[in-house]
């Protein structure tokens, strides 16, 4: 027959913290993880935005030289006209051509003009990914006191869970689970700060306080149902 432990409340609460503790670690991986993936795709549209604008500059470029080559070639033939009829008929083909060199010049302008937009924009975006970078180097750093990689430290963190899971009994695992989906900071185990619930800041009466405290309940949150427990507890576990 399995032996069948039986824990405390106040054991299974410090579960509990320990849980949550080790999933919001791994919750910040994830979290900066998707922060530097969506900066880093960010600048390659504005790098592509830039392609595009430089390419509308280039044709309008080809327009101008064809333009201008046009404008030669009137010119020349102009000075060859036999009658007047034919001569005037080529000095309009030549204003034509002229507005046509006046309006890709304007377009270039424009396009120039955005262009310069866009290289301020990519260049804050590349100074964004650097500095998200760099707060994500801290966080090795300061992780790999324990252990030399990310990847160690998440498989790391990853076992912790596994590990703390077990020690959760299956009833309150469920409610656990439940409660931190609901939230987008994944928080469902909180400590009581300032006299209010650490998840919602909603006021907790001193009576319901004294509960908390005394571990022998599990009590949750009656505003937003997050477990609760007791800063003492809380800042008694420790997560490594
Ligand atoms: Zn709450």
């Amino acid at each position: 027959m399995a032996q069948i432990k039986e824990f405390s409340v106040e054991e299974k609460l410090a579960s509990l913290v320990s849980l949550q503790k080790i999933e919001s670690k791994l919750d910040e991986y994830k979290i900066l993880k998707d922060e530097i993936t969506g900066l880093h795709s960010r600048q390659t549209r504005i790098e592509e935005e830039i392609n595009g604008i430089q390419e509308f500059i280039n044709q309008k470029k080809e327009i101008i030289k064809e333009a201008d080559a046009l404008i030669k070639k009137y010119d020349k033939q102009s000075q060859n006209v036999k009658n007047s009829r034919e001569f005037e008929a080529i000095n309009k083909e030549m204003e034509m051509q002229q507005l046509e060199v006046k309006l890709a010049e304007k377009h270039i302008k424009d396009a120039n003009e955005e262009i310069a937009e866009k290289v301020i924009v990519l260049e804050r975006a590349k100074k964004n990914v650097s500095s998200k970078e760099g707060v994500l180097k801290n966080k090795k750093d300061e992780l790999d006191k324990i252990i030399a990689t990310t990847e160690k430290e998440e498989k790391h963190f990853n076992k912790l869970s596994a590990e703390a899971r077990e020690k959760v009994e299956p009833r309150l695992l469920i409610s656990y689970d439940r409660i931190r989906k609901n939230y987008r900071n994944g928080l469902a185990v909180v400590p009581v700060l300032r006299d209010a619930c650490g998840g919602c800041f909603n006021a907790i009466p001193p009576q319901r306080q004294s509960e908390i405290k005394q571990r022998k309940k599990i009590i949750v949150c009656e505003n937003c149902g997050r477990i609760l427990v007791d800063d003492d507890l809380n800042n008694a576990v420790e997560v490594k």
